[in-house]
């Protein structure tokens, strides 16, 4: 059966929950808290060992802990809680879930950290990227910094973090900094969190219905457009069986594989916008946070339209006097 067709909540069969839209593998589940993924990584029986990628949305604790009760049982919290990047629909849960679960290892990559430390605010989004209401709407997400002190830690040089042994860390940046992704060679499942999308995410409509469809970055948020597109080209290198990212169902199946090859070629047309603040010049990021970042395409449509006003006001004078 097309795993399209199942419904979002895990259907019980026994003890053993069914499949979902959003899970990758039996033991590489998903669900979607609102309009962002959440992935589980461990084989799903009481009492086994599981890792945590991405905390949700704030207010979402409640559901996640659910979520992991479900496949895990009871009092089983995770070994580790990797980040893929901290953008506040990524991190929201997690203060509240490290309230609950003690003292869990959690995981971000070390250009994150100024995010997630205190340090600095990400780039200002960019609502006037276009391509529809959630886009435009972006003005009003959090940049953050978020705080979490020295609960964060950065992953092993090795890319291999103990909790997670088969998963190698790779450094996707480009819609965040310190964003990464996680991939499992022997089965080449892939966790790309929001390096790509599987729906068009600045479309409400789109990001509601959940459509399918393969997309680049979230638009508002990314930061830096030429690392974006190398970081797709690497990820598509990898040949990736199935991906769960941030944002709309898994991938399954040999189409969307090559659409993803497609994708990397043709990321200018496909993915990159045509304008926007990001788009020419990146924000330019360091391991202390935004060091520099291009005006906006707001400030010299602003610009252009005082421009217009004193050559008006000008005119109008110049009429009088003569
Ligand atoms: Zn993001
Ligand atoms: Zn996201």
């Amino acid at each position: 059966m097309e795993t399209e067709l199942l419904k979002e909540k895990p259907i019980r069969q026994g003890n053993t929950p069914a499949r979902t839209v959003y899970d990758l593998t039996n033991d590489v589940a998903g669900f979607k808290i609102v309009f962002v993924n959440v992935f589980m990584v461990g084989k799903q029986q009481p009492g086994s060992r599981w890792v945590l990628i991405d905390a949700g949305l704030k207010g979402s604790a409640a559901r996640i802990q659910r979520e992991a009760e479900t496949r895990f049982g009871e009092f089983n919290p995770p070994q580790a809680i990797v980040l893929t990047h901290g953008h506040f629909d990524h991190v929201g849960a997690l203060s509240e879930l490290l309230n609950i679960w003690g003292d869990v290892p959690v995981y971000a990559h070390p250009l994150e950290f100024p995010y997630l430390t205190g340090k600095s605010s990400y780039p200002p989004p960019d609502p006037g990227i276009g391509g529809g209401a959630m886009a435009a709407l972006s003005f009003v997400f959090p940049t953050g910094p978020s705080n979490f002190g020295d609960r964060i830690q950065t992953f092993p040089s090795d890319g291999f973090i103990p909790e997670l042994p088969d998963w190698r860390v790779i450094h996707t940046p480009g819609h965040s900094p310190g964003h990464v992704s996680l991939f499992r060679e022997k089965d080449k499942i892939l966790i790309a969190g929001d390096a790509f999308t599987a729906t068009n995410q600045s479309s409400v409509i789109d990001v509601v219905t959940q459509r399918k469809e393969l997309h680049g970055p979230p638009t508002y948020f990314t930061c830096d457009w030429r690392a974006a597109k190398k970081s797709v080209k690497k990820l598509a290198k990898l040949n990736p069986h199935a991906a769960g990212t941030g944002h709309g169902v898994a991938l399954h199946g040999k189409a969307w594989r090559q659409d993803l090859q497609n994708l990397a070629e043709e990321f200018d047309d496909r993915a990159t916008p045509s304008n926007g603040r990001y788009v020419r010049q990146p924000a330019k990021t360091d391991e202390t946070g935004v060091v520099e970042m291009p005006t906006p395409v707001s400030y010299y449509v602003a610009q252009a339209l005082a421009l217009a006003v004193a050559a008006g006001i000008a005119w109008v004078v110049w009429g009088r006097n003569r």
